[in-house]
């Protein structure tokens, strides 16, 4: 099947109803549309839809193709000071504006803990910052991720240790004075157990903590610290309606610049490259050309 589901690209045929675009207007593609008419599309909570047709999710192809059909709505008209590079970025940055949003109390002054400084953890730590966060933490095993967060984002760094979940959380607390209550929120955006349990005690009594990252189905769950500091948890999947808008808003404002993420770009005809590089864990975010676009 066709991979792909992060894509911006320029549109050359609008519908007849379609009065929003037209051909030659540059967009990012929010790559899942859903039904739009069964209790969670009309909730307004669109990515829980159980119709959804999203790209590259069996049966659905994806987006590393040449051309792609949308419904106009789905496509968001890039100002003329984004690029198209950023552009196909506006998808996992609305992944962590999604994420951040459902912790709904990042406000100016409050302190973050991002665990993980893959692509979605570095951008919700940007987006905390953007949000007014500030403190945020970037948590990582890997140094040269850490690095990279402190120069793209985070306030602080914490490189995790093989140690019980208890002392990692209290040695982020003792980071800053911000933190020694425990943070006001902690996101995973890591899926693994030993950040997740870090995560249920690093935060402070009244405190909230989503679950971005997908790691194993089951793990062992530090339920007693959620339930005795009355913590708020829930979930994050994909992204919802104004995500993408925001995500946009964010790119063409300038307070979180993707641009640091593209490690580098490659002809559609070497994306296996691109697979390759990311898999070695070489580099963030490599891009890759679409098979219509003009060669340099
Ligand atoms: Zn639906």
């Amino acid at each position: 099947m066709v991979l792909g589901h992060e894509s911006a690209g320029t549109i050359v045929q609008v519908g007849s109803s379609v009065t929003t675009l037209k051909p030659g207007d540059r967009v990012a593609l929010e790559p899942g549309y859903p039904c739009r008419r069964c209790g969670p599309c009309l909730s307004g909570r669109y990515n829980l839809c159980p119709e959804m047709r999203f790209a590259a999710t069996p049966p659905y192809h994806g987006t590393l193709t040449g051309f792609w059909v949308s419904p106009a709505d789905f496509c968001y008209k890039l100002p003329d000071s984004v690029t198209l590079q950023e552009g196909a970025l506006i998808e996992p940055l609305a992944v962590a504006v999604h994420i951040v949003r459902q912790a709904a109390v990042v406000t100016p002054g409050q302190s973050v803990v991002v665990m993980g400084a893959g692509p979605v953890g570095l951008l919700c730590a940007a987006v905390a910052r953007a949000f007014g966060a500030s403190t945020v933490v970037s948590v990582d095993i890997v140094e040269s991720k850490l690095s990279f967060a402190k120069s793209f984002c985070s306030t602080h760094t914490y490189s995790s240790q093989r140690i019980p979940a208890p002392e990692n959380a209290s040695n982020i607390r003792a980071l800053a004075p911000s933190l020694a209550g425990g943070a006001d929120v902690v996101i995973d955006a890591s899926g693994a157990e030993p950040s997740i349990q870090t995560s249920l005690h690093v935060v402070r009594p009244g405190g909230t903590y989503v679950q971005g990252g997908m790691g194993r189905d089951e793990i062992t769950f530090p339920i007693m610290a959620l339930c005795l500091k009355e913590v708020t948890a829930k979930g994050s999947f994909r992204y919802g309606s104004g995500d993408y808008k925001l995500a946009v808003e964010l790119v063409a404002s300038g307070k979180v610049d993707v641009r640091k993420l593209i490690s580098g770009v490659v002809a559609f005809e070497e994306a296996e490259q691109a697979f390759k590089k990311v898999k070695e864990g070489e580099v963030i975010k490599i891009l890759i050309a679409g098979p219509n676009e003009k060669k340099e």
